[in-house]
C-alpha cells in the first residue's frame, strides 16, 4: 500500500518537510511503516488532486495565501481541509488552519490565532517540550519557535457537528521567555495578573479530527516523531500501524 502525501510548496520550509518524509518514509528508518509514503510538492491544483494527506509548511502566512490565491489554490485547498483529509500544518501553516486569525485563511481548526503572538525575530526562541502520543513521550522534543503564532483561544463549538479537540503539547511556565512573562502577567493599564499553567497561549500542538496543528518547526530537526505522529494516527489511522508507535 502507498500513500501520497503533498507539501504546500509555494513558499516557506516546504523543502525541509520534504527531506523529512523521504527521510521517515526510507526502510531503514526505525518507524518500520507496513504503507509506503510518497512525498510530492504542491503548487498547482492537479498536484494537490494526487493527495490523500497534505502538509502546510511554516513560512509567512500571509504570502502563502496570496500566493495560493493567484495559482488558483485557495479554493481546492480550502475544499482539501473541509473534506476531512489529514492536514498538518506548522507554525503559518498552522495560522492557515485557524478558523479565526483576522487574515485570508483556509480555516478548518477551531482555534483563533495572532500571528507572530510570540514576538519578532529576535524573540525566536528554542525550547524542550514533552507531546502526548509521540514515540518515547518521555523524551523532550525540542521546539523551535520562530515568528510563532500565540493559540488565542479555543474557539470549538462542540456541537455535533464538531470534532473534539486534543491538546498534544503545552509549554510549562517555567519555560517560558522573560520578555513572555513580563509582557503578560502586566498588561498595559492593568494589574499583574498571575498566568496559570491552563492559559491556552501555552498551547503549541493540537489535534482536532485528522487534522494537526504545531506552532514550531518539528521539520528544522532531525527528530520525526511528530511527522511519525502524524503519518499514523491522522494519515493512516489503522491500529496495525499505531501499534509500532
Ligand atoms: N510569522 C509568520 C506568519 O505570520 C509565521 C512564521 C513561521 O512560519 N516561522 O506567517
Amino acid at each position: 500500500m502507498s500513500v501520497t502525501i503533498g507539501v504546500l510548496a509555494l513558499q516557506g520550509a516546504f523543502a525541509e518537510h520534504i527531506s523529512a518524509l523521504t527521510r521517515f518514509s526510507s526502510p531503514s528508518t526505525s518507524a518500520s511503516l507496513k504503507t509506503c509514503i510518497h512525498p510530492i510538492p504542491v503548487k498547482t491544483c492537479s498536484d494537490l488532486l494526487r493527495c490523500e494527506a497534505l502538509i502546510i509548511p511554516g513560512g509567512e502566512s500571509t504570502t502563502m495565501a496570496l500566493l495560493a490565491r493567484l495559482n488558483g489554490l485557495l479554493e481546492p485547498l480550502r475544499d482539501f481541509v473541509k473534506s476531512g483529509k489529514p492536514v498538518w500544518g506548522t507554525c503559518a501553516g498552522a495560522i492557515l488552519l485557524a478558523n479565526g486569525g483576522g487574515q485570508e485563511l483556509l480555516g478548518g481548526v477551531d482555534i483563533s490565532v495572532e500571528r507572530n503572538g510570540w514576538g519578532s525575530q529576535l524573540e525566536s526562541f528554542e525550547t524542550e517540550l514533552h507531546m502526548i502520543g509521540i514515540r518515547n513521550e518521555d523524551v523532550p522534543f525540542r521546539g523551535v519557535f520562530i515568528r510563532a503564532p500565540l493559540i488565542l483561544s479555543l474557539t470549538s463549538t462542540g456541537g455535533p457537528d464538531s470534532e473534539p479537540i486534543t491538546i498534544l503539547s503545552r509549554i510549562p511556565l517555567s519555560h517560558l521567555p522573560n520578555s513572555r512573562i513580563q509582557l503578560w502577567t502586566a498588561p498595559e493599564n492593568g494589574p499583574c495578573r498571575r498566568l496559570s499553567e491552563d492559559d491556552p497561549r501555552l498551547i503549541v500542538a493540537l489535534r482536532q479530527g485528522r487534522k494537526l496543528v504545531t506552532t514550531f518547526h518539528p521539520e528544522l530537526t532531525l527528530d520525526d516523531r511528530i511527522l511519525e505522529y502524524f503519518v499514523k494516527n491522522c494519515v493512516l489511522d489503522d491500529p496495525e500501524e499505531a501499534l509500532d508507535i
